[in-house]
């Protein structure tokens, strides 16, 4: 018999569960459909395991370093399968906390695979949905008001470069590696490639990042992504840009060998892995929208207006399936702002220029608003100011003292444009930036604010000072 619902939501990751939890609050009797585990791949294969063994290869690294601390220790020693238990425990408690959470908010979980079948008899302007189960229990018919798409995104590899799995990995692969490699090629020196960079040679393998572009993190200021590569140096990654990788050349017997033009010359890369990372395609397979109007674009995501309505007004569609920042806390925002929408709220649209996105790597890297470049670009005449960590004495504590904040503001109206760090624990400070730039501060209204002694935070308030000269430890 068909289910009657106000929402249903086709995907319960990040962007899905949290839209449903919204919805519960507004009084919608809502549904999710979820064919893998709730929580999607921020919990299961992105932010959080990715963090967690990046946490592992961190305390590693510092353990060998303590000596410069005054405290020795003998030959510290990774035992990689607790390294992955402790991933899995912490993913498993956090999966509970979701479960949870659907719970209290009365909403109804469908452990199978969404498709949207059609208009409904109900409500002839959303499309009934039918789960099916991998058990081969008959479909479940649910019968929404709206729904919503959240089926998420998958990684990609470049054409003729397939996955196996072992040899040649995405990051879904990677996560699950019983045991760490000698040595790896890195495909791709995007946010991604470049975690998993410092995160295995902090584990000691040896990694060779190979980056088509002109540089590794091309969304992030210069200055930044110069200073990444600086401090990657130091733990004996070469990167490689300007490299085309020809997929052709791969052998794999029992490693990996293959080929990249760089500056017109074919260079040869080896080692005992291969891991790609170079984008992920959303979901917009078998879900139904061929029964829909819905349009994917020719980026392959699913094209919605400023609500993120689809074609289909009643069939919103939200996170990494409509591609732009495909980062957790968007998707999760965009799911509130399309449940809002739907329940009259009028919510304000989200200024996607106002949401930080971080690297976790070692250092960390972490920015919002416009590079110094873009902003150029658009037409600003720009004034900058630096400080770095040098100059913090918490960085000197924390024996992490290279890196900088840098904040871009403009020259005629004071208006910050964009702020962007490299260094200890900046994940963390952004968040005074973002919160900077909702509230249309001036580098000024930064450097007035009292940052505590000693701190990190101290850089962002020097860096503001020093847009118009006026810092006091630089
Ligand atoms: P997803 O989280 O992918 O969820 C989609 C869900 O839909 C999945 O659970 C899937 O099983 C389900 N689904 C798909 N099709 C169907 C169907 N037909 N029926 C039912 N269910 C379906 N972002 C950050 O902000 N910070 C980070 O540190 C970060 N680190 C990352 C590290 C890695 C290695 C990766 C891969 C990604 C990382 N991301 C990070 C990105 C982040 O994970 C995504 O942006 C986020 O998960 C997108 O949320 P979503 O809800 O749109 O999709």
């Amino acid at each position: 018999m068909a289910q009657d619902y106000d929402l249903v939501i086709i995907g319960g990751g990040t962007g899905g569960y949290v839209a449903a939890i919204r919805a519960s609050q507004l009084g919608l009797k809502t549904a999710v459909v979820e064919k893998g585990k709730l929580g999607g791949t921020c919990l299961h294969q992105g932010c959080i395991p990715s963090k967690a063994l990046l946490r592992s290869a961190e305390i590693f690294r510092q353990t060998k370093e303590a000596d410069k601390y005054g405290i020795s220790v003998s030959d510290p020693v990774i035992n990689f399968l607790k390294v992955q238990e402790r991933k899995q425990n912490i993913i498993d408690t956090l999966h509970k906390g979701v479960q949870g959470l659907m719970k209290k908010g009365k909403i109804d979980v469908y452990e199978g695979t969404g498709r949207i079948l059609g208009p409904s008899i109900f409500s002839p302007t959303a499309g009934t949905v039918s789960v099916e189960f991998e058990n081969g229990d008959e479909n479940e018919m649910l019968v929404p008001k709206n729904v919503i798409i959240a089926t998420g995104s998958k990684p990609k590899t470049l054409p003729g470069l397939e996955l196996d799995g072992d040899l040649v990995m995405s990051s879904d692969h990677a996560l699950q590696m019983e045991e760490l490699p000698a040595s790896i090629i890195i495909v791709g020196g995007g946010v991604i490639g470049i975690e998993w960079a410092s995160m295995l040679a902090d584990f000691g393998v040896k990694v060779d990042v190979i980056e088509y572009m002109d540089r590794i993190l091309p969304t992030e200021d210069k200055d930044v992504a110069k200073e990444m590569v600086r401090q990657l140096k130091q733990k004996d990654i070469t990167i490689h840009t300007g490299a085309k990788v020809a997929p052709e050349s791969l052998r794999k017997e029992t490693g990996i060998e293959i080929t990249a033009e760089i500056n017109g010359e074919q260079k040869t890369f080896t080692a005992e892995k291969m891991l790609v990372s170079v984008g992920r395609e959303a979901i917009v397979a078998n879900i139904g929208l061929e029964n829909t109007d819905i349009v994917v674009n020719e980026r392959g995501v699913i094209q919605v207006n400023e609500a993120y309505q689809t074609k289909e007004s009643h069939i919103y569609a939200i996170g990494d399936v409509i591609g732009g920042m495909q980062l957790a806390h968007v998707a999760s925002h965009e799911g509130i702002k399309a449940v809002e929408h739907m329940a009259d709220q009028k919510p304000e649209p989200i200024r996607y220029e106002q949401i930080p996105s971080c690297v976790y790597s070692s250092p960390e890297a972490a920015s919002v608003g416009f590079t110094e470049s873009e902003a150029k670009e658009k037409g600003y005449q720009v004034k900058t100011g630096k400080m770095p960590f040098t100059a913090i004495g918490k960085a000197l504590v924390h024996g992490e003292s290279a890196g900088f904040v840098k904040i871009i503001a403009d020259k005629e109206t004071d208006d910050i444009l964009g702020i962007h760090m490299i260094g200890p624990h900046v994940t963390d400070m952004i968040s005074e930036a973002g919160l900077a730039k909702v509230l249309d501060a001036t580098p000024w209204e930064i450097g007035e604010t009292i940052h505590p002694h000693p701190t990190l935070s101290e850089a962002i308030g020097e860096a503001a000072l020093a847009v118009d000269g006026n810092q006091i430890h630089g």
